[in-house]
């Protein structure tokens, strides 16, 4: 059985991971947009997190079993559509994340300054599309809205020191913006309470542990808090910690301010404030508004309030959701999802796998019943050919390993786990390299 798992990220590879531990024989294309796998792994974990960047080692294993292709640089709906992947695989998985920002849907929102989480992760992991955006962190006051781990992400890179950054995989320009910058507080702003924040324990602690940062929390804001669920009441105690202490006067501050909603987006040429309302809390933990507002001055907006899944031209889409509707992975005959397009953008890497696996157990089983119309016409060769005929450059695995040593060989040089290359040109130059020695 031939299948194409569109998409390399967590939920690709775990999907690829269990089609090739099947007892049925089966061979996998994984076919993605970049020249580069893993996803969020490569391009959305924070750079300070190398440990959750490990898991790419159980990526690298499945890539190196027999019957796996890497089909890199080869963008579906433009390269390949819906129905050349039904015509040349017995069956496709969907996998592609979800690649856009929820919007806030407030004046002010496209102001110059005003950036979506999504934007700011890329730009600095090194997305080849973030880089010519210019981040001018030239500001004193920035506003994160959305207290999820992303907003977290955001606030602590922001508040990072050279030496805190130094040995990570930042990209260079961004090391040298966040370094300069006369940034003085970063205010993370959540729109319902502390005990309704979707961050998790640990790396909310990790908030008090910066060493270029104070934390700084209102007691006030913690006042009657009623947690449910260990997440929250580890939050809790967390924050009351943050509240107890005396800030020490270091160059940075984060503070965290809750029941807070933006309402605009201020300024004329770009972002020079934002204005909160004071929001209570309704009977079913609903943010409403007061008539409480406040105009707080700020060079910088990140909204991370979530990201929302794209539609693929051909593949049905739940545009609210930002979700392709299915039944547990399964979509339609011979077409499964599985990830964030699956069951929208929540939990951590490893939910993926339990996520993946679901959908692969019920392709095997479709396969089983017979429900899998198999054509013996495709073939690997018939995939190499209507690319060729495209004239796509596909990447293939061992052009992937070419820029990966080349990323590990300069990070190597300035003990960092790699200096990645950010531009497409540079990538697919790596990949061409090496793929012409072997
Ligand atoms: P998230 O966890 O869903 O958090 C989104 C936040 O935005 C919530 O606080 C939400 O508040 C808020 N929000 C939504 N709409 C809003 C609006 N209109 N106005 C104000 N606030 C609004 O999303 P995320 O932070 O993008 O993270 C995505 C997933 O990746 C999560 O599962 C996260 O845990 C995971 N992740 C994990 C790590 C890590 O493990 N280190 C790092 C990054 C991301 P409400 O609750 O009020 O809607």
């Amino acid at each position: 059985m031939r299948v194409a798992v569109v998409g390399s990220g967590p939920a690709g590879f775990y999907a690829a991971g269990a089609l090739l531990s099947a007892d049925l024989s089966v061979e996998v294309d994984m076919i993605e947009r970049l020249p580069t796998p893993w996803g969020l792994v490569r391009l959305g974990v924070a750079p300070d997190h190398p440990k959750l960047k490990t898991v790419s080692r159980a990526f690298e294993r499945i890539a190196e079993q027999p019957g796996f292709r890497f089909l890199g640089n080869v963008e579906v709906g433009r390269d390949l559509h819906h129905e050349d992947l039904v015509r040349l695989y017995d069956a496709v998985i969907y996998a592609v994340g979800a690649q856009t920002d929820r919007r806030l849907g407030i004046p002010g929102e496209d102001l110059p300054g005003s950036w979506a989480a999504t934007e700011f992760v890329a730009w600095y992991n090194g997305h080849p599309d973030y880089q010519q955006i210019e981040f001018d962190l030239e500001v004193e006051r920035a506003v994160v809205i959305g207290v999820g781990n992303v907003a977290l992400d955001i606030a602590r890179m922001l508040a990072l020191t050279h030496e805190e950054l130094a040995p990570t995989d930042t990209t260079d320009p961004a090391i040298a913006a966040i370094e300069s910058s006369p940034i003085r507080e970063i205010v993370v702003v959540g729109r319902r309470g502390p005990a309704q924040a979707a961050f998790t324990t640990p790396e909310l602690q990790e908030m008090g542990e910066l060493t270029g940062a104070d934390v700084v929390v209102d007691p006030a804001d913690l006042e009657g808090v009623e947690p449910q669920g260990t997440n929250a009441e580890r939050n809790l105690a967390v924050l009351q910690d943050f509240a107890a202490r005396t800030p020490e006067g270091k160059p940075r501050r984060v503070v965290f301010r809750f029941f807070e909603s933006a309402v605009a987006i201020l300024g004329d040429e770009r972002v020079e404030g934002i204005e909160l309302v004071r929001n209570e809390l309704d009977a079913n933990d609903r943010a409403v508004p007061t008539d409480e507002h406040e105009t707080l001055p700020c060079g910088l907006v990140f909204r991370s309030v979530g990201y929302h899944g794209v539609a693929l031209p051909g593949v049905s889409f739940d545009a609210a959701r930002g979700t392709i509707p299915n039944e547990g992975g399964r979509v339609a005959p011979s077409v499964y999802c599985a990830g964030w397009i699956k069951r929208g953008p929540t939990g951590v890497i490893g939910t993926n796998k339990k996520d993946a696996t679901e959908t692969v157990e019920l392709l095997l089983e479709d396969a089983a019943a017979g429900r899998l119309e198999q054509d013996p016409d495709a073939t690997g060769a018939a995939v190499d050919a209507v690319l060729a005929e495209r004239g796509v450059e596909v990447v293939e695995y061992a052009g992937w390993t070419a820029i990966d040593e080349v990323e590990r060989a300069a990070g190597e040089k300035s003990g960092r786990p790699r200096v990645k290359l950010c531009s497409w040109d540079e990538l697919l130059a790596a990949a061409d390299r090496v793929a012409e020695r072997s």
